[in-house]
């Protein structure tokens, strides 16, 4: 469906900026344990992740613009779909929600990142 080029695929299935193969994250976003630890570099065509020490400290920048775009999208459905929801209620769900996707948006953010500084490669070859 989504095209294998483009950066919406690695973004989506969360692979390899340059493959979009190789897996990014050691292990599911859920997995509290490593939540949000990219690895070391891809195991399909050994890409090195963190170009340099602190690489991925922009993403929170990213972070912070899926923060507020959740912010939005709730606020927004509560106005048109929930108009008798108080302020407090709408409170509530932004934390639910916050919380709940909170490792998922880690590791989105990271991904996003590391898609706009790297960009695909059809030919990527194992370089080991
Ligand atoms: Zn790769």
């Amino acid at each position: 469906m989504i095209n294998k080029e483009s950066k919406l695929y690695s973004i989506v299935h969360i692979t390899c900026p340059q493959c979009h193969e190789g897996k990014f994250l050691i292990s599911n976003v859920y997995n509290l344990k490593y939540v949000g630890d990219v690895r070391q570099e891809c195991d399909v065509c050994h890409l090195k992740y963190e170009r340099e020490p602190g690489f991925f400290y922009g993403a929170m920048y990213i972070s912070y613009a899926l923060g507020v775009a959740l912010f939005v999208t709730i606020w927004a459905s509560c106005k048109l779909w929930f108009p008798s929801f108080g302020a407090w209620t709408q409170i509530g769900l932004v934390t639910f929600f916050t919380i709940v996707l909170a490792p998922y948006l880690f590791a989105l953010s990271k991904i996003i990142y590391a898609n706009i500084f790297i960009s695909y490669k059809a030919d990527a070859k194992p370089t080991k």
